[in-house]
């Protein structure tokens, strides 16, 4: 039987969800004789190919994202939200209580570690920052939804699992994670 084929990605996030797919050890390696990955970050493939599932790490906060975000959801059946920032928009969104121009002056100007003595804000060959960090549902349609920062990586193997048995997963209380 031919295996599932997966692509992963990760937009505006800290890679702790990535971390928590990896975090399944021994458990993923068995996935492995029903699963292999097409793309990934863990991989550093870029390019998306049509597979059967597409997992999304990461809210969607500038036009590059969005554009990843894009090409992943054409090229995947089933589209997966994992972790709180691709569900919810996350740690990422709390820059939504400041105004854009404010966050780039912090960023590139005013930081305690910035050297930038002609106080530029650079704006060519750096994707356009959209005013809002937002959920990848606000731009595509998502399939399944794995909360969690970072989901349990019981929750994660649980998705897969019920997405092998052909059934969409809804995650049970007990394995959604906080910590
Ligand atoms: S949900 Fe948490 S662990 Fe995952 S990318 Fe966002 S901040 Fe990181």
């Amino acid at each position: 039987m031919a295996k599932v084929k997966i692509a992963s990605t990760w937009l505006e996030c800290c890679s702790g969800c990535h971390m928590s797919l990896l975090d399944l050890d021994e458990k993923l390696v068995e996935l492995l004789s029903k699963i292999e990955f097409d793309a990934s970050p863990i991989t550093d493939i870029k390019e998306f190919h049509p597979v059967d599932v597409g997992i999304v790490e990461g809210s969607v906060g500038n036009e590059e994202q969005l554009e990843v975000l894009k090409k992943i959801r054409e090229n995947s059946k089933i589209l997966i939200a994992l972790g709180d920032c691709a569900c919810f928009g996350g740690i990422p969104a709390m820059r939504n209580f400041f105004k854009k121009e404010d966050v780039l002056k912090r960023v590139y100007i005013e930081t305690e570690s910035t050297v930038n003595p002609k106080k530029t804000i650079p704006h060519v060959d750096v994707p356009e920052l959209f005013p809002a960090v937002k959920p990848i549902d606000q731009f595509v349609k998502v399939d399944v939804y794995i909360p969690g920062c970072p989901p349990d990586p019981r929750a994660i193997e649980y998705a897969l699992k019920e997405l092998l048995e052909g059934r969409i997963p809804v995650i049970p209380t007990e394995l959604l994670s906080y910590e």
